[in-house]
């Protein structure tokens, strides 16, 4: 029930799912499943353990962000490779983490084999180019999935997330900080008047 809810939420609106579809086979460890021509999901054969390296992961260099892309720093996006790993869907009880320092694709917890991979996408993106609003149907579910940029910051604080979004949600709450004493200052100079 549960994992028709996340494929149903993925085909309908998961930005980095592909529209075309993958021209090379993934390692033995992996398999795609078609759901229809223009969907695939990627799932693992065998089991993992939280802490395991379940792939390597390199990325190609992109000028934007797109739909295809990953974000690595505060301004750099890259199209993952191997290739299998771009259909990599999201959810909001992810069980992987895209370690783009450590280029890693790590497990966040125990993974049955034949488990769906997952990932919070907001982790690596700060500000989606294609925003959608979820169904995963996880009890976490966060509803509209836009980036790191429009969560609570107590609520990326619940994932692991990378280094760029954890520096950009600090000064973002900063900055939030200092314009909150800006307007209590003001409404103080008013009360007193
Ligand atoms: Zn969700």
């Amino acid at each position: 029930m549960l994992s028709s809810a996340l494929h149903i939420a993925s085909r309908l609106q998961a930005p980095l799912s592909r529209r075309l579809l993958s021209t090379s086979p993934p390692p033995p460890s992996f398999n795609l499943l078609q759901k229809n021509e223009h969907f695939q999901t990627l799932h693992c054969t065998r089991s993992y353990e939280a802490g395991d390296i379940l792939s390597t992961v390199d990325g190609i260099p992109h000028p934007c962000a797109d739909r295809f892309t990953v974000q690595t720093s505060k301004t750099d996006h890259v199209v993952l490779d191997p290739e299998f790993l771009r259909y990599t869907n999201h959810s909001c009880s992810p069980n992987v983490f895209f370690d783009l320092s450590g280029r890693q694709l790590v497990a966040l917890k125990h993974i049955p084999a034949n488990s769906e991979i997952l990932f919070f996408y907001p982790s690596t993106e700060w500000s989606m180019e294609e925003p959608f609003e979820c169904n995963c149907g996880s009890a976490r579910c966060k509803g509209s999935i836009q980036g790191a940029k429009f969560l609570p910051k107590e609520v990326v604080e619940e994932y692991r997330v990378a280094d760029h979004i954890r520096v950009l949600k600090e000064e973002q709450s900063g900055q939030q900080r200092r314009e909150e004493e800006e307007g209590g200052g003001g409404e103080r100079e008013l009360s007193a008047v």
